[in-house]
Formats: C-alpha cells, sequence, structure tokens
C-alpha cells in the first residue's frame, strides 16, 4: 500500500511485530502491469516523502519498479511519543537507535520512494526495541 504518515499514526499498536509489506507490492505492481489497478494513484506520494527521498534517503540499489528510471530511496518513518502526529522521518540508522533508547513504543514504518514519478510502497514496520 501507498505510504500516508497519517494513516498509519492510526494503525499504531505495539503489540505485533514485524509486518512484511512484500507481497502486497508484487501484488500492486501486478494489478498495475495488468491495468486493474491505478498507477496514478499507487505514485500519489505525500511531499514530505518525496522531499526527504530526494535530499537525504539512503539509496537501495534497486530500480524503481515503475519509471525504471531512478534508484529508489529508503526513508523510515518512525511514529511514537512526542514524535508528533506525522511521525518523525529518519534516514540515519544512528537517530533510529537514538530514538529506540528512548522512553515508549515506538514503530517504524520503511518505505521504498522513487522521487522521480513518486512510487512509494511500504517494505516492513516494526516495534524499536
Ligand atoms: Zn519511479
Amino acid at each position: 500500500m501507498p505510504f500516508h504518515p497519517v494513516i498509519a499514526n492510526e494503525q499504531v499498536e505495539t503489540s505485533f511485530g514485524e509486518v512484511d509489506y512484500r507481497l502486497q507490492r508484487r501484488r500492486l505492481l501486478r494489478d498495475i502491469a495488468r491495468g486493474v489497478a491505478d498507477r496514478g494513484e499507487a505514485c500519489e506520494a505525500h511531499p514530505e516523502l518525496i522531499r526527504v527521498a530526494r535530499n537525504a534517503a539512503p539509496r537501495m540499489e534497486e530500480r524503481c519498479p515503475l519509471c525504471a528510471e531512478n534508484e529508489l530511496r529508503l526513508v523510515a518513518f518512525v511514529f511514537g511519543p512526542r514524535l508528533g502526529p506525522g511521525g518523525r522521518c529518519v534516514v540515519s540508522d544512528e537517530e533510529l537507535q537514538r530514538i529506540a533508547r528512548r522512553q515508549g513504543d515506538f514503530v517504524s514504518y520503511e518505505v521504498e520512494v522513487c522521487a522521480k514519478c513518486g512510487w512509494n510502497h511500504l517494505l516492513r514496520r516494526y516495534p524499536l526495541h
């Protein structure tokens, strides 16, 4: 599913373990190829996501599955106490570790983003400990 910080925030609960979204990703890409799913909708990225992907996020060494012209970037959104309703965008392991050491339950959402066509998809979400 495309990533929207607000939706993710509503779903925050930390009782789950890691959730992997690769299956949904494959299914969505297949549906787009068949014309069943809307490509425009899949590429409707949150502006913050694009901004971070373009400027700061690490490269994934993988091409965008839709436009194939751009290297995917990995963006992590972390939700939890005192990070605000939109979560915190985290692009470095050090910052992730710093948040993980704080008190409270935090959840990280990893999103792959193509800053060129806007393709974005959740890869996994997992509780930070
Ligand atoms: Zn792309």
